[in-house]
């Protein structure tokens, strides 16, 4: 019996695109061969509207599960057993993958891709969930049981396998065209470029620091961030802007109570000339109707209105509790909550504007000589280029073997 492992991914919203699938597919896998770089493989390819990976060393399967789990438009990939088409083998198979392995139920899910294979789908769960059976001693349980055995036909070839990590869906990075998006160290922001990461779009970032009036922990917080989210990139690069005079210069020209409002649309301002440069035609921020007093509707009017492109705002609708937990689970929560002095919250007046008067905010700011603060802060913008650890870690250990 010859048999060769592969991993088979599934993707998810590509599915429903028409003309141009092929070219989603194409990125895609383009994606994929990135994400695996490094890790062992023959070739990444379309077969019938689903990946393969050949060539992979299955003893490594838990390296390509964590990367791929980083490829957005995956729906899931499950690792696989390549056998030929022949229901005793894929008994047999199914049977030798379960061998030593803790379960208590079980069901067969067979999926044929092509219809003229001798037997049903629902005849090959039945057969071969049989042999599993009466092997084990182990019930059919078809909702939730503890192990689900795929079998897939695939142009005469039967795959098999029960380890399976699932993707969080969407399009593949870089399929719909890029955005700056204005990152904090706070819990939303990641939130909010995880899902727009999570559409396709590519991300550059920008961060607004008050050093050295606030700590360097914040940056360093937010260097933290942006190593996690380069994982759904593999690279991705931030402007660290100064707003540290602006912000003095507004504190000293204006009433408190319009300070925020003022340094939001400072930070627009500094994120649209970024995007005017590298030619982006969208910002995103992190905020959600009513989170916090100064996230009104007529703040947030008054704040967009210093843009001179679209604003995305992935949160507007969502609960705290449920941008929690998406922080949770792609994992830029832990570092959120650590302490932190933001640019903003530092010079927070006790009772800031929640209802702002977009020409009494327009009339505020005009009077301000901003001088060239604005173009000084972007030169002293310091551009840092971050990667996923899975890949600085190589570049280490090539300058170990260099210096060795
Ligand atoms: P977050 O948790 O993302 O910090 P927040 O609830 O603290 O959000 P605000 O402080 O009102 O909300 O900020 C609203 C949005 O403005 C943020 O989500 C982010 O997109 C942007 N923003 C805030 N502070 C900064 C900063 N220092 N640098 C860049 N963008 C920022
Ligand atoms: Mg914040």
């Amino acid at each position: 019996m010859t048999e060769a492992f592969c991993i088979l991914i599934h993707y998810h919203e590509i599915a429903l695109k028409g003309k141009n699938r092929s070219w989603f597919e194409r990125r895609l896998i383009k994606n994929i061969k990135r994400q695996l770089s490094g890790l062992p493989f023959s070739k990444v390819q379309l077969n019938a509207a689903r990946i393969f990976c050949f060539g992979i060393d299955e003893s490594m399967w838990n390296d390509y599960a964590q990367r791929l789990r980083k490829v957005m438009g995956i729906k899931h990939a499950i690792l696989m057993t390549q056998v030929k088409d022949d229901i005793d083998t894929m008994k047999s198979v199914a049977a030798a993958q379960l061998k030593g392995l803790e379960f208590s139920s079980f069901r067969v899910s067979a999926r044929r891709q092509y219809k003229d294979f001798h037997l049903s789908s629902q005849e090959i769960n039945i057969m071969v969930g049989q042999h599993l059976q009466s092997t084990y001693l182990k019930p059919v349980k078809l909702k939730n049981a503890d192990m689900d055995v795929v079998i897939e036909l695939v142009k005469g070839m039967a795959y098999i396998g029960h380890e399976r990590i699932y993707g969080f869906g969407g399009l593949p990075v870089k399929t719909s065209e890029q955005a700056i998006s204005m990152i904090s160290s706070g819990i939303d922001s990641p939130v909010s470029s995880f899902e727009m990461l999570k559409r396709g779009v590519e991300l550059t970032y920008v961060h607004f620091h008050s050093a050295p009036a606030t700590s360097r922990q914040s940056i360093q917080n937010v260097e933290e961030i942006l190593t996690v989210l380069a994982g759904f990139q593999i690279q991705c690069r931030v402007y660290m802007v100064p707003l540290l005079e602006i912000q003095q210069k507004i504190m000293a020209d204006t009433p408190n109570k319009l300070w925020v409002i003022l340094f939001r649309r400072a930070m627009i301002k500094i994120a649209s000339m970024i995007a005017e440069q590298l030619a982006i035609p969208a910002l995103i921020s992190g905020e959600s109707v009513g989170q916090v007093a100064s996230q009104t509707l007529s703040n947030i009017r008054a704040t967009a209105d210093a843009a001179d492109r679209p604003i995305l705002r992935p949160l507007a609708g969502l609960n705290k509790e449920d941008i929690i937990r998406i922080a949770e689970k792609i994992g830029t929560y832990e570092i959120s909550i650590e302490p932190y002095d933001d640019c903003c919250s530092f010079f927070v007046p006790i009772h800031p504007e929640t209802k702002a008067d977009l020409e009494i905010v327009r009339k505020t700011e005009a009077n301000i000589d901003f001088g060239k603060m604005f173009t000084t802060a972007l030169k002293h913008a310091e551009i840092k280029t971050f990667e996923h650890p899975d890949y600085v870690r190589k570049s280490i250990d090539r300058l170990e073997k260099v210096s060795d």
